[in-house]
């Protein structure tokens, strides 16, 4: 009898080939035959293998465009940015400390836990969302629930894990039903996530949803305008991607969202996972 693949991690595998199949990557395979039963089908003709067998091996921008201005007028008003100087030696300890038990903006009645920020304080690539969900609010962790666990397998599709990189979000404590921060909340807060950013300095930014890419880049234009673009923040590069919330409801566009980080691994020299195709340079 084979032995039984223990339920724990079959269920992990599942998960993984799933993903695997939503960004696209349809094709996987195993030996037909188990080892111990390969004399008993010495006899049986085996299919010759397709050429469609091999895996596909998905394309990336090897040399990514060099990163230009951010080619679209900005929200109305004054830029809520420009104006705010990199603090020198400034550190996230120092800025939680800042943070504190934060009342600055009408979200602080209704959370558990305010939603600092958790990961490698210099991590090269830092993931921006818009706000906690309901289990980030109960464990003070950014994107521990449905969402967060489809961004790690994102994550390490690339070939890291999640302390590898630093996660985050635009306003720190949950909106109520989880609706979007409004803008009050969002200028109120995000001048912390200005100065988490330019503490960690990290070479690439990548905003899930349209609530990061809009604040960061200060424009009221739709995240599909520019998804998968190369922009820029304060120096640095900055990807605009779908929320992975969203792509719970969409699975179809996991495959729009692999091809933005495939990017972002390509920029940054990763080879993504071993053993899957997925994050391999061509
Ligand atoms: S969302 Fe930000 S500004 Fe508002 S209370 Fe929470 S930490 Fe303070």
């Amino acid at each position: 009898m084979p032995e039984r693949i223990p339920a724990a991690l079959q269920e992990k595998l599942t998960a993984r080939l799933t993903f695997y199949q939503d960004i696209g990557i349809q094709l996987f395979y195993r030996d037909r035959y188990p080892p111990q039963l390969a004399s008993a089908t010495e006899d049986i003709p085996l299919p010759k293998p397709a050429q469609k067998t091999q895996p596909v091996r998905p394309s990336v921008e090897v040399r990514p465009a060099p990163p230009k201005p951010n080619a679209f007028p900005t929200a109305s008003g004054p830029s809520l940015f420009e104006a705010i100087n990199k603090i020198p030696d400034d550190t996230l300890l120092k800025i939680h400390t800042d943070l504190g038990d934060c009342t600055r903006c009408k979200l602080h009645r209704g959370r558990t836990k305010l939603v600092f920020g958790d990961g490698n304080p210099k991590a090269e690539l830092v993931f921006v969302g818009e706000g906690p969900g309901r289990d980030e609010d109960a464990q003070g962790l950014p994107f521990v629930g449905r969402a967060g666990k489809l961004l790690t397998q994102m994550i390490e599709a690339m070939g890291l894990q999640r302390q590898d990189v630093y996660i985050c979000n635009v306003v720190k404590c949950r909106p109520p039903d989880n609706r979007t921060p409004e803008k009050d909340e969002v200028e109120t807060c995000s001048p912390f996530l200005l100065r988490q950013l330019d503490a960690i300095s990290p070479k690439v930014i990548v905003c899930l949803g349209s609530v990061a890419a809009q604040t960061l880049l200060e424009t009221n234009r739709g995240i599909s305008h520019f998804r998968g673009e190369w922009l820029e923040f304060r120096g640095r590069k900055l990807m605009a991607t779908y929320h992975p919330a969203y792509l719970l409801r969409n699975p179809g566009a996991k495959g729009e969202v692999w091809k933005d980080l495939q990017k972002v691994m390509a920029f940054l020299g990763l080879q993504g996972k071993k053993g899957s195709q997925a994050g391999k340079s061509s």
